[in-house]
């Protein structure tokens, strides 16, 4: 034995439910795992927004399986792999939908490894009919309607002789019936249910890819349901909800009804700087596709900020104007081994409250925010007490507008201009982008600055203003503020939402409020 194989600890696989589709819906102890696979094999309905957690030098084994399409592995080759990963000396994480052991095979595998002599752990996940129910306003259990629960498969035939399932008994002995797979054989599902004395008005839902943003769900009776399924196009993946809970939902349902359920967005921004709106638009129900139209980079030369901070002290306000000129300027001042104490001569001013925040994780208080939050507003509140005679620095981007500078040099201050990062326009994702417009889902586009305008409109890269419009056709526009918004309009497209704070949250409480009140 060499060496390696010596100490290569023994394989094992870790049999893992993925949850049904909200990747937030995996386990603590499921996450935990894919943070240390080695191998995932995972399948058609595990969320691949999960794969994020996986190390990026893992390998992923996508293992298919999907009800009607050509199956990407048979399930001897998926077993033969499991085996054989574990015996290389693999960490392997067998990822599916919903809960492993509840249609899941979960078991069959388990088996094949046990016979193998390869170790294994098996981690239960939030099944598809436990979020498809809770997702669509049901409660699977209720004391004033009913005491018992089955899950079972509709993928059998149930017109055929020898079916496992006892449709007799289950029509009338239990009180919430779940199907798993049964889009297909629905009308003779419901059928079997009636002719064994189950009341064809019991109402009945059925709702597909539950507990994400395409979740959809209609509602009918044993009777109607499956016309119902019919018109509105419904394909697996989807469960059947069967039974007097179902009558709930007109008081209990809440996912779809959130403010932008069902709404996607295109979000511009840095990519630093993308999270908290596509969290705030994900929160009210939005599925995002995040565009960074904006690279921050450091500029190459820092000449005119060194020579500022020479003479720090004799500068009565730094301004900043975003929170990227707040951490640049802070890395050169660490750079040059000074710290937050060699500021404790000017002044500090932000444009708003997300700059003044970041300032503070510096340890600093600002001592202005301007009731508007613009450059303009920033400016006004300084005129206001006085800038005759004032050494201002405003360390800021490099393509910067001159306005501020202008205003305040106009009004008798001695004003610094310091680049200290600058905005470009990443490579890659046009034909994306324009994918994404061209199919039409796309509801509203956001701009959190008037360079996310430019950089987007670079990008998507119309011959003219035709073309843009086409793309844009039915798109309404979200912009933060005044100046992101005169840059919409200048490129001859309209802006359809701006708050009245040109903040994000205010920004994300104004796009909310506009469906809700369409
Ligand atoms: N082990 C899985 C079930 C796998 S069987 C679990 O515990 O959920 C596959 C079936 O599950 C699909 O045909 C569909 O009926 C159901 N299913 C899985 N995910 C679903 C989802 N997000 N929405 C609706 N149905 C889903």
């Amino acid at each position: 034995m060499d060496e390696q194989s010596e100490n290569r600890k023994p394989g094992k696989v870790y049999l893992v439910g993925a949850g049904p589709g909200d990747p937030g819906l995996i386990t603590v102890r499921g996450r935990y795992l894919l943070e240390r696979a080695e191998v995932v094999v995972y399948d058609y309905l595990a969320s691949k927004q999960l794969l994020k957690f996986v190390p990026k030098d893992a390998q992923l084994v996508y293992a298919g399986k999907r009800g009607g399409a050509t199956h990407t592995h048979t399930q001897e080759e998926i077993n033969q792999m499991l085996v054989d990963f574990a015996r290389a000396g693999k960490t392997v994480i067998r990822l599916k939908g919903g809960d492993p052991f509840i249609f899941g095979r979960g078991g069959e595998e388990l088996e094949i490894l046990a016979q193998n002599q390869v170790e294994f752990e098996v981690v239960p996940g939030v099944t598809s009919a436990s979020a498809a129910a809770t997702y669509a306003g049901i409660p699977i259990t209720h004391r004033d309607y009913t005491a018992t629960v089955a899950f079972i498969t509709g993928h059998e035939d149930p017109t055929k002789a020898g079916s496992n399932i006892d449709w007799s008994k289950i029509a009338t002995g239990i009180g919430t019936i779940v199907v798993y797979m049964g889009i297909k054989n629905l009308p003779s599902i419901v059928q079997n249910l009636i002719v064994n004395g189950r009341d064809p008005k019991t109402p009945v839902a059925v709702v597909r890819w539950a507990s994400t943003p395409e979740q959809q769900s209609v509602v009918g009776t044993l009777e109607t349901i499956a016309d119902i399924v019919t018109e509105a196009g419904i394909k697996p993946p989807a469960l059947i909800v069967i039974g007097e809970v179902v009558n709930l939902r007109s008081t209990i349902d809440w996912y779809e009804k959130r403010p932008l359920f069902g709404k996607r967005a295109i979000v511009t921004r840095t990519r630093e700087q993308a999270s908290e709106l596509v969290a705030g638009l994900e929160e009210a129900g939005a599925s995002c596709y995040e565009c960074s139209t904006i690279n921050i980079e450091p500029v190459e030369d820092y000449a005119i900020l060194d020579e500022a901070l020479e003479r720090i002290n004799e500068y009565h306000w730094i301004l900043f104007t975003s929170l990227n000129g707040v951490k640049y300027f802070f890395k050169r001042l660490h750079s040059k081994g000074m710290d937050t104490r060699d500021l404790k001569g000017p002044d500090i001013g932000v444009v708003g409250k997300s700059t003044a925040d970041v300032l503070s994780q510096y340890g600093i208080n600002a001592d202005l925010i301007p009731p508007l939050f613009t450059s303009d507003g920033l400016a006004e509140s300084l005129l206001d007490q006085g800038v005759e005679g004032r050494n201002i620095l405003i360390p800021r981007a490099r393509e910067g507008r001159e306005m501020m500078p202008e205003t305040l040099r106009g009004a008798g201050a001695q004003v610094t201009v310091a680049p200290v990062y600058k905005n470009v326009p990443p490579q890659g994702c046009r034909d994306e982008l324009r994918a994404e417009l061209e199919s039409g889902k796309i509801d509203i586009v956001t701009f959190t600055s008037s360079s996310t305008v430019t950089n987007f409109l670079a990008m998507i890269d119309p011959e003219n203003l035709e073309e843009l419009e086409k793309l844009m056709h039915g798109v309404k526009i979200a912009a933060i503020g005044p100046i992101s918004a005169k840059t919409v309009t200048d490129s001859g497209l309209e802006v359809d939402i701006m708050p009245e704070k040109y903040t994000i949250p205010a920004m994300i409480q104004a796009i909310s409020d506009y469906y809700k009140y369409q």
